[in-house]
């Protein structure tokens, strides 16, 4: 891999938890921006092994987790994140995070960290009582940072969900800046252009694990059956009532992947007017998500064609990221003045 032109602008860290293939709303939340980014930054994308096993049964996650692994990669293959100019790594193949989550450890506190919203939220959404819950779900956003912070990013691309999150990134920083000196950036959220995606249901953000999502790597035949099961209007038994357009996920999806504005508005006008059937609007926006898609399905099957590329992209990767990682690790001992022993 080359090393950084000057011309590039800030680093790139975020990533995603390799418990499953990709949708819809990792799309619009975080991939987007980080294909756009690529160009004009240092871009590190974790696939984040070690978090899959803070809310989930551990032993039951690294069964799947090597074929997780390659789907996660290969998800992000097919919207054009490029490995020439992008480091993808494993977290757990680059051990400094751990040290250094250790020491960030000691820079927030446990009342701190039972305020982050989304933990309640973690916790529900794996079943888990307060008094079972693991002290490394507590500390989740501790180990975000670390993995931030071990590049030192600059620029964190997410969905709306982990703002909380890159606060707590935001907070260590500094204090770790106040209390021995500037080592790390304090990096700034990027949020997508739809900050939380809903899903098919339209009850729920769009989740892995709801059962509402349209993952990037479904077949048309998929994403035609799923268009056509979507929640829309409940109200609107008939299509000459007129229908509310506002939070109804199918013109959410229209605004979100139809490039056909003109065809958007026409739509939405006859819609509120009882002018026309749900059927014609799923119609029209399943095949808009395919031709978004298409271009995805086919990169996809480029990659998979390509054995071991999985594996020496993520090698090289990690490579590359532990060599960064191994850099900041000597500024911070040595802001910290710990005692080193002689080599
Ligand atoms: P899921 O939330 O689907 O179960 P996950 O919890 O494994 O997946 P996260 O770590 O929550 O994955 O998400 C990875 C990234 O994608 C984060 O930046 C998150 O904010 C973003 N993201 C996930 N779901 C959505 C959504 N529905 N809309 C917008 N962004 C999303
Ligand atoms: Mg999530």
């Amino acid at each position: 891999m080359t090393t950084t032109p000057p011309s590039k602008r800030g680093r790139i860290l975020t990533g995603d938890r390799p418990t499953g293939r990709l949708h819809l709303g990792h799309y619009v939340g975080s991939l987007s921006n980080r294909v756009r980014m690529q160009d004009q930054h240092e871009c590190f994308f974790i696939v984040a092994d070690w978090h899959t096993l803070t809310t989930r049964n551990a032993k039951d996650e690294i069964a799947r987790i090597a074929d997780n692994v390659r789907q996660t990669v290969l998800d992000y293959l097919s919207v054009g994140i490029d490995p020439e100019k992008s480091t993808i790594f494993l977290q757990s193949g680059v051990k400094d995070t751990a040290e250094l989550n250790l020491l960030f450890e000691m820079l927030t506190t446990v009342s701190r960290l039972e305020r982050v919203p989304s933990l309640k939220d973690m916790a529900k959404a794996a079943d888990m009582e307060e008094d079972v819950m693991p002290f490394g779900l507590l500390g989740y956003p501790v180990l975000q940072a670390a993995d931030i912070l071990l590049p030192r990013a600059t620029h964190v691309p997410v969905g709306k969900d982990n703002e909380s999150h890159v606060e707590v990134t935001r907070e260590i920083a500094r204090r770790f800046n106040f209390q021995y000196g500037e080592v790390f950036p304090v990096p700034e959220l990027v949020v997508g252009d739809v900050p939380s995606l809903i899903g098919t249901d339209g009850q729920a953000k769009m989740s892995k694990s709801l059962n509402n999502a349209i993952m990037l790597s479904d077949d048309e035949k998929t994403v035609n059956e799923k268009v056509r099961g979507m929640f829309t209007d409940p109200n609107r038994v008939r299509a000459d009532i007129p229908g509310r357009v506002e939070g109804n996920p199918v013109f959410i999806y229209h605004d979100a992947f139809n490039p056909n504005v003109e065809e958007i508005n026409d739509f939405k006008e006859r819609y509120r007017q009882g002018k026309v059937g749900d059927v014609p609007v799923k119609n029209s926006l399943a095949k808009a998500l395919n031709n978004f898609l298409d271009p995805l399905r086919e990169r996809r099957a480029k990659y998979e064609a390509q054995p071991s590329l999985v594996e020496d992209i993520l090698v090289a990767g990690t490579m590359r990221a532990s060599e960064e990682g191994r850099k900041t690790m000597e500024l911070v001992r040595e802001a910290m003045g710990m005692y080193q022993l002689p080599r």
